[in-house]
């Protein structure tokens, strides 16, 4: 197990109206809504940011967005801003997640402006890198992550790198039911340390905290917790579930 806090971050992409959302934190807020020495956090649609925010409070339950926009406000139709977020209670933010690399044109440099933007607003940005199939049978998982982390970190201080969260996801591992193993997730995680201890130093980098995604289950959390260098995991669709979601957090603390 890492020294850090484990943080465990439900990823619901676009699963559950208001209702639904609602329901499932009336069923998972008895079980875990106390549980300390671990980060929990849930990213709904966003239109239920607003009715989770209300049914959270008192529990240590964390709100999270799945996207933000890099701007403080403008004519970007259809955009969500950090400050708008941060409003309703958002503590974090996903960025640069894959789907969103591969449908809606998010690009290195965008997640970087999305990254700054957020920790301007002190809303911690869940930064994804990770490579794809062909990528990783080529070879080329530690250059592409190495890269991904230079560009999405730019420009930041160690100061407010420290405060991002990292989650490592291999493209083929999301919603596919195949998953790394959990020495090669943390190799790849461990690469990712050094890259930041590369850019911002050593202290920042045993403070970060990285996590890995890609179809994690209440069976399988615990081995990838075990490594060192794997600080939480970012979850989908073991998250859907009130009681997979229960199972996650049992079994990561
Ligand atoms: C994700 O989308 O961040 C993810 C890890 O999905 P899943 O757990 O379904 O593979």
């Amino acid at each position: 197990p890492s020294l850090r806090t484990p943080i465990i971050a439900a990823n619901w992409k676009m699963h559950k109206t208001t209702a639904e959302s609602k329901q499932f934190v009336t069923e998972v807020r008895d079980p875990i809504g106390n549980m300390e020495n671990v980060t929990i956090v849930i990213c709904p649609p966003f239109t239920a940011i607003e009715s989770l925010s209300g049914c959270l409070s008192g529990t240590n339950l964390l709100l999270g967005a799945q996207n933000v926009h890099f701007a403080e406000e403008g004519p970007y139709t259809g955009e969500i801003s950090p400050a708008m977020l941060t409003e309703l209670g958002v503590r974090f933010v996903i960025v640069g997640h894959s789907e969103r690399r591969a449908y809606f044109n998010e690009t290195d440099a965008t997640v970087n402006r999305k990254v700054q933007a957020a920790l301007h607003h002190r809303l911690v940005p869940i930064v994804c890198v990770g490579e794809d199939l062909a990528e990783r049978e080529a070879g080329q998982t530690f250059s592409i992550v190495e890269s991904q982390i230079r560009l999405a970190l730019g420009g930041l201080d160690a100061s407010a790198a420290e405060q991002a969260v990292v989650a490592y996801e291999p493209i083929w591992a999301i919603g596919t039911g195949r998953s790394a193993s959990a020495a090669n997730a943390n190799e790849v995680c461990r690469h990712i340390r050094q890259t930041i201890a590369s850019l911002f130093g050593d202290t920042t980098a045993n403070k970060i905290r990285i996590q890995y995604g890609g179809s994690v289950k209440p069976e399988t959390i615990q081995d990838y917790l075990q490594q060192p260098d794997i600080d939480g995991a970012l979850v989908g669709g073991a998250s859907l579930d009130p009681q997979s979601f229960v199972g996650l957090i049992r079994a990561a603390i």
